[in-house]
């Protein structure tokens, strides 16, 4: 079993981020500049900022975070979009999910100016992305996809099987995977709740990526000797053995499946450290106006 290590491929192409953020700043006197909007108080979603915040900071990009109570309208937060769009001194803009129930995410990613979507919900840039045109890929994804890259998985003509279908992770995995890229050509299968016989489904995986939500959910008796295994999953569970009172768990059962693996994500210390990568890589882009060009 080999390591997808997160953590080394993340700090690698920090480092090169920060050298092109540097050369942007001489450039243009000012840094790349995102800014992320997070409703409420959820404890996962402030950690997930923070976290995406302070690599900003990392690599010499401006951040912004603001921050609203769970009691403000879905007319407010549109406000704000809208003001963010046409403001040039930012570049990226991202709302974090979920939101309070009674603010619709769709009407929110549609209110994101596309060239400003650094999370690559978008409809435009999810629509582009299935054309393989330039676009900003959604984070996770991306990550992943900047991950095989870099330990040179060998995908083309592999079975892919991506469990979960959601529009941020599970979807657009599928999607990339089939493209003609490289990493790609796969042949993709796309499971979720309603799939028969998942483990059948499962086990024909060269490739597996688990995007669910369910702690350990993906067993060794799912795995074919020698797949490639991406977890996507954070479960967070109180712990009173950790500092910050919780302790993080995958979609996979780690250490039974690891040993059938031949390449394999951690969590922590996976997909997770990846994701914010595939952020800052769209955030460098946005700012240059490579994919978009600035008007
Ligand atoms: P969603 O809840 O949006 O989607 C979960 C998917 O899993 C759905 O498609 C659902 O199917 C499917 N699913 C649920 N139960 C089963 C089952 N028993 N059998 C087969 N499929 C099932 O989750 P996300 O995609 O947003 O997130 C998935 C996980 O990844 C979570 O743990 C999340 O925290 C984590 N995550 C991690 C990120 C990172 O940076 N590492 C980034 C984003 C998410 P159906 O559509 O039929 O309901």
């Amino acid at each position: 079993m080999n390591l997808l290590d997160g953590k080394l491929v993340s700090e690698k192409i920090k480092e090169q981020i920060a050298l092109d953020a540097a050369e942007f700043t001489t450039q243009t006197g000012r840094k790349p500049h995102l800014v992320a909007i997070l409703v409420g108080n959820d404890g996962g979603s402030e950690t997930y900022v923070a976290s995406k915040m302070r690599n900003c900071q990392l690599v010499g990009f401006e951040s912004t975070n603001i921050r609203y109570d769970e009691t403000i309208t879905e007319e407010e937060l549109i406000a704000k979009i809208k003001e963010i769009n046409q403001d040039d001194h930012i570049d990226g803009l991202i709302v974090q999910l979920p939101l309070p129930k009674h603010i619709d995410p769709d009407k929110v990613t549609e209110a994101i100016d596309y060239r400003k979507d650094v999370d690559g919900f978008h409809p435009i840039n999810l629509g582009r992305m299935q054309r393989n045109l330039p676009c900003f890929i959604p984070a996770t994804p991306y990550g992943i996809m900047l991950m095989l890259d870099y330990y040179k998985i060998d995908t083309a003509g592999k079975h892919a099987v991506v469990v979960g279908r959601s529009n941020i992770v599970g979807s657009p995995m599928s999607i990339l995977l089939a493209r003609n890229s490289n990493p790609g050509n796969c042949t993709v299968t796309l499971t979720h709740s309603r799939t028969k016989d998942l483990k059948t489904e499962v086990l024909r995986g060269d490739i597996v990526v688990a995007a669910i939500g369910k702690k350990n959910f993906v067993t060794a008796d799912m795995v074919k000797e020698g797949a490639v295994v991406i977890d996507v999953g954070i479960n967070r569970e109180t712990s009173t053995t950790t500092k910050s009172g919780f302790k993080l768990y995958g979609d996979v059962d780690f250490e039974h499946v690891a040993p059938k693996a031949s390449w394999i994500t951690p969590v922590p210390g996976g997909v997770g450290l990846m994701t914010i990568v595939g952020l800052l890589k769209n955030t460098l882009e946005a700012a240059k106006g490579t994919i978009y060009p600035k008007q």
